[in-house]
């Protein structure tokens, strides 16, 4: 099956208000395009060097979303042009993220990374972490990064039930968080959670975002 194959039927799978990022890590500019010529214009990317390179090889219209563990120091090359931060992690990024969008002149829009997986590789804030972040009020005095919504992963397991609960559990912080920090910010409204594997629980469980590689691209 073609890129493009790939892309129609997951589309017939994904209701019409979920957006699918497809994440290109590890696949050539080519099979970008190909998906962008079928109507993707919403790419994930995981490595500052590699979205570095590719971005300015590819339209200028593309959405690229950061999805992976993002270092300060390399926040400077995405700043210009990144359209959503998946993975912000912690305030000091946070600050950092603020004052690279202000050279850009940008409010970059970022997700609360979390980490209620059961893998220590994962990394977010954990429940704990992130509701002390919010309560702290900190996060207001960065006036160039909107706080978008939540990102989570699910532990990479065969048992749907965890999967499933893992995906209760970032759903229900995310309304908790809603309710107490930004009832009245129409902007914090994502729920970035799924991906090849398990985005039809997600969905179900209530994702505004789904992230699939493997399923468009093939294997890494
Ligand atoms: C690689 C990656 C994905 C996509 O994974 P697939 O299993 O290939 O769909 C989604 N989210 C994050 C954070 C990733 O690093």
């Amino acid at each position: 099956m073609s890129v493009k194959d790939n892309i129609e039927k997951l589309r017939k799978q994904v209701p019409q208000n979920v957006k699918i990022v497809a994440v290109s890590k590890f696949h050539s500019t080519d099979e970008i395009m190909e998906a962008y010529n079928d109507g993707q214009f919403y790419f994930g990317e995981s490595r500052v060097q590699e979205l570095e390179v590719k971005q300015p090889q590819l339209p200028q219209n593309i959405e690229w979303h950061f999805i992976g563990s993002l270092q300060r120091n390399k926040v400077r090359f995405i700043a210009p042009f990144v359209t959503l931060i998946h993975s912000l992690d912690s305030e000091r990024l946070m600050r950092e993220i603020n004052n690279r969008a202000e050279q850009s002149n940008r409010i970059i829009p970022c997700l609360i990374q979390l980490h209620v997986a059961n893998e220590e590789t994962k990394s977010g804030f954990t429940p704990d972490e992130a509701r002390a972040f919010l309560d702290s009020g900190n996060w207001k005095q960065y006036a160039n990064v909107q706080l978008c919504g939540v990102m989570g992963m699910a532990t990479y397991t065969d048992d749907k039930e965890q999967i499933r609960s893992e995906f209760k559990m970032i759903k229900s912080l995310f309304d908790e968080f809603k309710t107490k920090h930004f009832a009245n910010e129409d902007s914090f409204r994502e729920v970035s959670m799924g991906m090849s594997g398990d985005y039809p629980i997600a969905i179900e469980e209530g994702a505004t975002i789904i992230r699939v590689g493997t399923l468009i691209f093939g294997e890494r």
